[in-house]
């Protein structure tokens, strides 16, 4: 429930007071089966609580308005209690190669972003969890931003919504992945996330399979435990980076409260419970992971639960202190990586000329 007051100051020629009013709900925030109360509550059919989930949800209407199989009066009733909170894409830009990325203002003002990734066969949305991010990456810009606050499921479903319509009208499909890996953790913000999914899947959303949905977290071994529990049926994919507590710390910081043994533990937990494999997000830099011995530490990780690697190529961050490893490296965690029998792929970035590229997220406009 929505709490939050107000408060309108009254100026008078003696004093100015501040009277508190209370904000109408956002209505968005109610589920079907409050929605289905709400109207019996109020003398009419639970049935309409169905209608209007479905003008908010599959038809994403922004005004009560829009919803033309409601009577006026009681489009009028919704007004007086509800707001319908939405997001707006405040600025677009394109890169050569196709890829778009959106700043998205959210109803208090606040800015994130998210990327549209067209391949040959695919187009796929990057979507953010927070504004700003709770953790500290070194390499990373988004980590650069505060965390501001969580985004709520709506705010998450609607980045979504947004970027199918993109995939229609500028590639005439509809939207065939998902990945979160734009601004913030999605484990820290597990129920919003989770709920949004759920959105996004559901008959009454988008309809999305799971199976298209990927969700990349830093590594918070409790909630990878908690998504096994949850039986999830989405892809997820680790952040690591490194399989040395030392260097991963130096890069992670936070790697110091979540260390690599209880990551490897909670991803045992993962496969055990789900049976589906893990994917390694690792990015090779110049003197910090490209020598030997964290290209072994790297394999002997790989070999404790089934998984594939993706070795991402590093998008700058401006500072000059983190740089691509050179070629000869990233070819030396290949071939021992393939020697071992493990699933290696190398992925190049999109849209870099518009900073859209993973770990370059950061309001700059
Ligand atoms: N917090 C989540 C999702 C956001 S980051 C996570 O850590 O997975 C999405 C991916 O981009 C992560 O794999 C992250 O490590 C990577 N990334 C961050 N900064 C990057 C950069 N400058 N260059 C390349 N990849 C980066």
């Amino acid at each position: 429930m929505i709490t939050s007051f107000f408060y309108s100051n009254f100026a008078t020629s003696k004093f100015s007071i501040a009277i508190p009013l209370k904000t109408k709900k956002d209505i968005r925030a109610l589920s079907k089966e409050q929605l289905r109360d709400f109207f019996v509550g109020n003398n009419d059919k639970a049935f309409r609580g169905n209608q209007v989930y479905e003008w908010l949800w599959s038809k994403a209407a922004h005004s009560f308005d829009d919803m033309t199989n409601l009577s006026k009066a009681t489009r009028e009733m919704l007004d007086e209690n509800f707001v319908i909170n939405h997001i707006e894409v405040d600025a677009m830009q394109r890169s050569n190669d196709g890829t778009i990325k959106n700043a998205i203002k959210l109803h208090d003002g606040l800015i994130v972003e998210s990327v549209l990734i067209p391949t040959e066969k695919r187009t796929t949305a990057c979507v953010s969890s927070q504004v700003g991010c709770s953790l500290d990456c070194k390499f990373c810009a988004t980590a650069k931003l505060k965390r501001m606050r969580n985004l709520n499921a709506d705010e998450i479903y609607d980045q979504v919504v947004a970027i199918d319509k993109q995939s229609r009208l500028y590639h005439h499909h509809k939207l065939s992945n998902i990945v979160f890996m734009g601004m913030g953790e999605p484990l820290m913000n597990y129920n919003n996330v989770i709920k949004a999914i759920d959105k996004i899947t559901s008959p009454e959303g988008l309809g999305m399979a799971a199976k298209r949905i990927t969700l990349s977290t830093s590594g918070v071994p409790r909630m990878i435990k908690k998504l096994a529990d949850d039986n999830v049926r989405f892809n997820l994919a680790v952040s690591l980076h490194s399989a040395i507590d030392e260097v991963r710390t130096t890069i992670m910081p936070f790697n110091n409260r979540f260390p690599l043994n209880d990551l490897k533990e909670s991803l045992e937990y993962w496969y055990e419970k789900t049976k589906r494999k893990i994917t390694y997000e690792y990015v090779v830099w110049k003197g910090i992971n490209d020598r030997k011995e964290d290209v072994r530490a790297l394999v002997e990780f790989c070999k404790h639960v089934p998984c594939k690697v993706n070795l991402i190529e590093y998008n700058p961050i401006d500072d000059g202190i983190y740089q691509q490893a050179s070629e000869t490296a990233l070819n030396n965690y290949i071939s021992n990586l393939e020697n071992n029998d493990i699933v290696v792929n190398v992925r190049r970035s999109r849209g870099k000329d518009i900073d859209a590229a993973c770990g370059q997220l950061a309001n700059k406009s």
